[in-house]
């Protein structure tokens, strides 16, 4: 103890000395200065007061006033301060990826340090850190994995979680189990970080934890509505007969089921009402029907880019922050505007897209300022709205949605649709005009659909599939997970949250759904414990489908291919489907798949070509010539190898590769273990006279995507497709699927850890064909044994 206790307080000297230099130092003095100018400085001795004497402190302010970069650090500096600093450990999370790899990089900086040594940071598969750090920037999601082992937390001292405000699936399950952790660990600290005021709801959930808001000193910014906007530009929505029958009624319907009933009336009688009032009498009555389910990205960019045109030409000198949906259309955009005589010339305008993964060196750009008399425009996703602050923006372009996933818990699917904000993201996204002087916000809809949003976003945990949170929530043996949740803010069955209405249903139906895929699986078994193949996922940083997958390659020794196909379906489809060519670049993928009936299969052989190329340093002309994605490749091949070492760290494989993917040749093989991954995702196969037709387990009728290989034929000779995906986008769509034959579904698809296997073995008679290789047979019959034995390390 008193050893031990010595070596800290020498460390912490040190650490106090090397602070005292930086901060005396020209550059140091130079960045404190800076610093003491943002809002919550004013704050700091208030803060640092509160969260010694309570246990749970809950802090907002606007976005920039320096809460996530500054209220960590002053724990710290004070800590160090008092010579305290080695006994620390303050660990601070973030929603995504990005802003905790950036912001930890932003604060080493201000410590006039290098990344990993007192600060550093940990998300998925990736961190900095070193034996001297103290501030650690992770995801909530690292934090929730870190718990599952380390129960306790020990030797942490303090704990922030940001931007709870945002209602993160992984933030309001890190409440959860932090409050019952509080109980335990009286000396740790919780501090809540959030962006907006709705500070009210966490404070009450700890028992009237005590709220901190920091005053910020964002300008006015004056808030520009459709009608307002196309008097100024001089932009006529003729752009509604560009509409095509993309299923927009079939998409109004949708957002009608997912919408309370009394929203959509209310949003039906003010579009109603403004098209009597308003200067929109003059369009055509579709276009009135196409008001209510107004999406910006559906009437073109025109309206984005006449805006920006406007601001260009007619407003002062800033930076112009665009929100929009997604990648696709991000990146739609900007080709679109490359192509303008204005806003394509790099002299007079520096377009940026901005997205979740992109690279540091284009990460910088962002931030920087643009050469004299070039004006900045940055496209972003909603990521822009309080993760990173970009100083300059003065205009804001919002188009009104941002895609996020619902999750239709009675028909147990996933949907990914752009969907309304709610007031609180307008707000948010306005107040990014004003952080430097008075700005402008251009929204992208009339003021009568703005009235109509919702107060807040329905939180994540309402809104998608519970899978892997009800494994983490069995392997923190916790009890039951419907007495778990319901320990949550706003718990799925909860019937008093006035927001959730459209959940009121499927609440409870969505953790029955969570724990009976988990029985499927056989990640569970019937008295809902976890069985051996359940722990080993619930250590896995993925999707437990894609881990199953993992574990079965390991173990069937056909690892390489079975890498390709989870990184690919973690990652993104590397086969682009260029709108003017989509029959040459669906050609392109066929080729791949040659008579596999298999999308899974067809990545598997574009990886390995790729590969090959990059041997004969011939990538670019490879990917250009087959449509494939080098970005996305490469993001494939990283993953890959991360997965790789995760199973080599779980003792699931061996170091020799040889003898891991001694079984990669076989074909059927490396389609079962796709099919024991991808269970219960699967369709019978109807042939009838001349088409085909697809049903999944529960009879609902799917139709394929597209760019998939098996929408090219008439018939497949497989009685079964199995799928990764299912996603609601006015009709049900499965997008990558392998044909499988019925005895491999027989033998992989069930969840075999239960021992249902000789029964399923009496139906094997003549379904042999992938038992030709002695080895399998072996394997085969092992396989229970092996799963057992493999235990917890
Ligand atoms: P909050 O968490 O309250 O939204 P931050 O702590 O992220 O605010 O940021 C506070 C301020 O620090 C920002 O307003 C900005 O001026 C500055 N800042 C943050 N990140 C960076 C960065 N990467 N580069 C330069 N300045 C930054
Ligand atoms: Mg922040």
């Amino acid at each position: 103890g008193s050893v031990m206790e010595k070596i800290l307080q020498r460390k912490s000297n040190r650490m106090r000395n090397m602070q005292i230099t930086w901060q005396e130092s020209p550059e140091g003095v130079k960045m404190l200065n800076f610093r003491k100018s943002l809002p919550s400085f004013k704050e700091k001795d208030r803060l640092l007061a509160a969260i010694a004497h309570n246990q749970v402190m809950v802090i907002s302010g606007e976005t920039g006033c320096g809460k996530t970069t500054q209220l960590p650090q002053y724990v710290l500096e004070s800590e160090i301060e008092s010579g305290r600093g080695a006994f620390c450990n303050i660990i601070c999370t973030q929603p995504r990826r990005i802003s905790a790899m950036a912001v930890a990089e932003r604060v080493s900086t201000e410590r006039g340090e290098n990344l990993g040594e007192t600060v550093g940071y940990k998300v998925r598969l990736e961190g900095i850190k070193g034996k001297n750090t103290h501030l650690l920037f992770c995801t909530s999601g690292i934090l929730l994995r870190r718990l599952l082992g380390d129960r306790n937390l020990n030797g942490v001292t303090h704990v922030f979680v940001d931007e709870i405000h945002e209602r993160g699936m992984n933030e309001d399950f890190l409440l959860i189990v932090l409050k019952d952790l509080l109980r335990r660990r009286r000396d740790l600290r919780l501090i809540l970080m959030s962006a907006t005021l709705n500070a009210e709801l966490f404070s009450s959930y700890f028992g009237g934890a005590p709220t901190i808001h920091i005053p910020g000193f964002t300008y006015p910014v004056r808030a520009h509505f459709l009608e307002d906007i196309l008097e100024k530009t001089g932009y006529k929505l003729t752009s509604f007969n560009q509409i095509d029958d993309y299923g927009q009624e079939k998409l109004w319907k949708m957002q009608r089921q997912l919408m309370p009933r009394k929203r959509k009336n209310q949003i039906t009688s003010l579009v109603e009402d403004a098209l009597k009032n308003s200067n929109f009498e003059d369009y055509s009555s579709r276009a009135r029907d196409s008001l209510a389910s107004w999406t910006p990205d559906c009437i073109g960019f025109n309206l984005i880019e006449a805006v920006l045109c406007y601001i260009c030409r007619k407003e002062q000198p800033g930076a112009v922050l665009v929100f929009m949906t997604g990648w696709d259309d991000i990146s739609c955009l900007r080709d679109q505007l490359r192509a303008h005589p204005l806003l394509g010339d790099p002299n007079r305008v520096l377009v940026i897209a901005c997205h979740g993964s992109m690279a540091t060196s284009e990460q910088k750009l962002i931030f920087e300022k643009p050469p004299p008399n070039v004006r900045k425009v940055v496209l972003a996703t909603n990521m822009a709205e309080a993760s990173i602050t970009i100083n300059d923006i003065v205009f804001v372009v919002d188009c009104g949605k941002a895609k996020e996933t619902t999750y239709d818990a009675l028909n147990n699917t996933p949907c990914l649709l752009p969907s309304w904000i709610s007031k609180a993201s307008a707000h948010q996204r306005r107040g990014r005009a004003g952080r430097v002087q008075p700005g402008e916000c251009y929204h992208l809809y009339p003021r009568c659909v703005y009235d109509a949003f919702a107060e807040y976003q329905l939180p994540e945990l309402l809104r998608t599939p519970l899978n892997s949170l009800c494994l983490q929530i069995k392997s923190l043996q916790v009890g039951s997970i419907g007495e778990f949740l319901s320990a949550s803010l706003q718990p799925p069955e909860s019937l008093s949250v006035s927001i959730a209405i459209c959940n009121l249903v499927t609440g409870t139906k969505q953790v029955q759904n969570a724990v009976e895929f988990l029985k499927k699986i056989g990640a569970l078994d019937e008295q809902e414990n976890l069985t051996n193949l359940g722990r080993y996922l619930s250590m896995l940083p993925v999707d437990p489908k894609l881990g199953k997958m993992l574990i079965m390659g390991a173990i069937f020794r056909c690892v390489d291919p079975v890498l390709t196909v989870v990184s690919g379906l973690s990652v993104r489809d590397p086969f682009l489907l260029p709108q003017d060519k989509k029959d040459l670049a669906g050609t392109a993928k066929s080729r791949f798949s040659g008579k596999d009936y298999s999308d899974h299969m067809a990545l598997v052989r574009a990886y390995e070509g790729w590969k090959d190329a990059e041997r004969e340093g011939s990538t670019y002309e490879y990917c250009w010539r087959n449509f494939l994605s080098t970005q996305t490749l490469q993001a494939i091949h990283s993953l890959r190898k991360q997965f790789s070492f995760i199973l080599k760290d779980a003792g699931l494989v061996d170091t020799d590769s040889s003898i891991s993917n001694s079984l990669s040749h076989n074909q059927s093989l490396v389609r079962a273990i796709i099919c024991s991954g991808l269970f219960p995702g699967i369709a019978s196969v109807v042939h009838r006279e001349k088409s085909m037709s697809f049903k999944t387990m529960d009879d609902g009728q799917v139709l394929l995507y597209a760019n998939s290989v098996n929408a090219k034929y008439q018939t497949i000779p497989y009685p079964w497709l199995v799928f990764g995906e299912k996603m609601k986008v006015n009709t049900v769509f499965i997008r990558d699927s392998t044909g499988v034959s019925d005895s491999i579904l027989i033998l992989f698809g069930g969840s075999l850890v239960r021992g249902e296997v000789s029964g399923h073995l009496k139906m094997l008679d003549g379904y042999i064909d992938f038992f030709m290789d002695p080895n399998l047979i072996n394997c085969y019959w092992n396989l229970k044994t092996e799963l057992d034995k493999l235990v917890l390390r």
